[in-house]
């Protein structure tokens, strides 16, 4: 019997391995499945080859649980390990710089196993005592027993094995009994050995006996060995796609349709994709893209190797050249990984392209459910916004669909304005902004649909990349003011006449909790609506800006803010001006005079003193004038109000604005109906 150290140069690595990797214990299966797989792949190209000249047998991977000695095997029939081998590739490990390393990279099992080649010896994350029974494939190898407790010591000695093969005998240590547990075991090769390309067995297959599952003489095969994304494109039919996709995420609707990746050169990577049909936000969190090392379950986070607006999509990925030994930031500075990262956005975006050009009508049909990738992948990744502006689409009212290029064409004559903007109008509730898309449709006018989670990003995104190009929701102005042309009316009302209308329309507005409403006039066409509210473009996306970014959260916070627009050539509007002429105006004419003499007499006292301090008496002088300014517009309001109370058409105009906004409601809507009542 041969004993000695383990080659490592801390003191005692096991400790340190048990310690740091707590959280991974369970890949160690993976490891020693994963060693067992390459030895088996080994001996098939050797035997390929004709360096192996002997029988293969059954090649198969065994996972087996042994209760009573508290003991996980895993064998295989593969090329097995003389003396010779153990003591090159199991007793000499490199650990230089172990435990600086082992430091940094405490919480990555991956990246420390994958830095020492240290996949066997994970096994001491689970057992007390590992054993190695060996025997190769070469003519007249000696079978071969390796023992070792977790020290750096070790035994090794020739013993009895006639098969050949590995089989690596783990003691299970006392907190990690539940490994001993079938349906443990299970789970764990479900995760990571689903895909393994040489057969895995592990328990046997049950059947429903006398009212419950017992064990069958049949041995269960846990693993899928020739997975989808492994075979040729040409090999596989719409049917397969799908099949796979519903092996890996059962319970999903069919996905949109699917990428088949392959390959070869500058770095190897097969694999799937899938665009999903997105239900919710679990669904993105629970079914993400798996990535694989050559058929190894490796993790299912794949930040870094696949571009963040793909991180949408299902799938797998398996690419033995990520290297996944490291941390999350420097894969995404790794220059393979960029490589690749690239790859699959040129891959998507001229897939994207495929589909829409090989059937623009499936594609359209497909929009709805795809365009979330899209805006996403056009707003966060810059290659793909080039790519994305040849297959993104726009969708206007009446559900047609256009490119971008198209639909510039189509309103580029009736939509720019006297400026020379083109203004693209967009509703992104037709239900709610009935009224607007209306007016706008009757002006001749399309109305783009933008009521996608990202459409408001998306409308920013737009607005940068077509030059002179303008966003405006139908209901932030009147029509004839979101897209102005030169022959514009002016309003024809004297000061007064403003300032009389304002009062009255101003007294009249139900209070609505979170808004305020601002008077103005515009003279559209007398069969335009008298009345319109608006909210300005500006401020409402800032406030839903700030709905998303917890900094703005000032802007999110202010009462919404409308405009009442009061058409002026409107017949009804015209009546009022016309009535309150007759019946107030002279009542408030005087009040005004007033109210501008003592205006112009304390610009007249500021201008005297523009470059001294003004004097108390003339600060005096000024604050009554100040009050008597403000008690005579309180009067004037009050004149105002009170007429306007009598009118109910002012009342009832203004309800009637606010009701086809959605704004009237409780207290302000059942005076509206009783009103309502009564005038009839
Ligand atoms: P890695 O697999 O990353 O090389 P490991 O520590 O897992 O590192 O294994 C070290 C080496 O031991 C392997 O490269 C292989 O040569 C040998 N080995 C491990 N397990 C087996 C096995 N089941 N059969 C044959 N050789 C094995």
């Amino acid at each position: 019997m041969k004993k000695g150290n383990i080659g490592v140069t801390t003191e005692n690595i096991f400790p340190v391995i048990k310690k740091f990797l707590y959280s991974d214990h369970e890949i160690f299966l993976r490891e020693l499945v994963s060693n067992a797989i390459d030895a088996t792949q080994k001996l098939k190209t050797l035997s390929s080859c004709g360096e192996y000249k002997g029988e293969l047998g059954e090649l198969n991977v065994k996972v087996s649980i042994d209760k009573d000695n508290g003991t996980l095997t895993v064998s295989d029939r593969g090329i097995g390990m003389t003396a010779e081998d153990i003591d090159k590739y199991i007793n000499q490990i490199a650990f230089s710089g172990a435990e600086e390393f082992l430091e940094k990279y405490k919480d990555n099992a991956n990246a420390i196993i994958g830095h020492f080649g240290l996949g066997f010896y994970s096994a001491f994350m689970v057992a007390k005592k590992v054993e190695i029974h060996s025997l190769s494939y070469k003519d007249d190898a000696k079978a071969v027993k390796w023992e070792c407790d977790g020290s750096p010591e070790y035994s090794m000695q020739e013993i009895e094995k006639t098969s050949r093969g590995t089989d690596i005998i783990l003691y299970i240590d006392d907190e990690n009994k539940d490994f001993l547990e079938q349906s443990r075991i299970d789970t764990l090769l479900k995760k990571y050995c689903r895909f393994l390309p040489i057969p895995v067995i592990s328990g046997k297959e049950q059947e429903w006996k006398d009212g419950k599952y017992v064990d069958t003489d049949k041995d269960k095969i846990v693993n899928e060995t020739s997975p989808a994304w492994m075979k040729k494109p040409s090999e596989l039919k719409d049917e397969d796609y799908l099949n796979f996709y519903h092996e890996l995420y059962p319970g999903q609707e069919d996905p949109l349709f699917w990428i088949h990746l392959n390959v070869d050169y500058p770095f190897t990577l097969t694999g799937i994709l899938y665009f999903p049909k997105i239900k919710n936000n679990f669904d993105i969190n629970k079914n993400r893209i798996q990535l694989y090392c050559n058929q190894v379950f490796v993790t299912d986070s794949v930040e870094g190797v696949v571009p963040e607006f793909l991180m949408l999509l299902q799938g797998v990925i398996d690419s033995p050249d990520i290297p996944l030994n490291v941390s999350r930031s420097y894969l995404q500075s790794d220059a393979a990984v960029k490589k690749i990262s690239t790859y699959i956005t040129k891959k998507v975006s001229s897939r994207l392209e495929e589909i829409y050009k090989a059937d623009r009508n499936e594609y359209e049909k497909k929009w709805d459910d795809i365009k979330i990738f899209i805006e996403y992948g056009m707003l966060s990744d810059e290659k793909f916004r080039e790519a994305g502006k040849k297959f993104a689409l726009l969708k206007d009212t009446d559900n047609k669909y256009y490119t971008l290029d198209e639909y510039k064409q189509l309103i580029e004559s009736v939509q720019t304005d006297k400026d020379g903007n083109l203004i693209h109008l967009y509703t992104t509730d037709p239900t709610a902004q009935f009224t607007y898309i209306n007016a706008a449709t009757q002006k001749g006018y399309n109305v783009l649909l933008m009521d996608g989670q990202l459409d408001n990003h998306f409308i920013g995104l737009l607005e940068q990349q077509v030059e002179k190009s303008q966003f405006v929701r139908v209901d932030s102005d009147v029509i004839d003011n979101l897209i102005r042309k030169e022959n514009k009316k002016e309003v024809l009302l004297t000061s007064a006449q403003r300032n009389m209308l304002t009062g009255i329309f101003n007294s009249q507005i139900p209070s609505i909790e979170n808004a305020n409403f601002v008077v103005s006039f515009e003279a559209m066409n007398e069969n335009d609506s008298p009345i319109t509210i608006t909210q300005n473009e500006y401020m409402r996306r800032m406030k839903e800006m700030a709905a998303f970014q917890p900094g703005m959260s000032f802007y999110g916070e202010m009462p919404d803010s409308y405009n009442l627009i009061i058409n002026t050539e409107h017949p009804l509007i015209a009546k009022i001006r016309t009535d309150a002429d007759a019946n107030i105006a002279e009542k408030l004419s005087p009040i005004t005079s007033e109210i501008e003499s003592n205006n112009t007499k304390i610009t007249a006292i500021r201008d005297a003193n523009k470059d001294n301090k003004l004097s108390d008496e003339d600060n005096t002088n000024i604050a009554s004038l100040e009050n008597a300014v403000k008690s005579l517009r309180e009067e004037e309001t009050k004149i105002m109000s009170e007429y306007a109370a009598n009118h109910q058409t002012v009342k009832q105009l203004i309800d009637l604005a606010l009701l086809g906004n959605g704004l009237l409601k409780g207290e302000a809507l059942n005076s509206f109906i009783s009103r309502s009542v009564s005038l009839l």
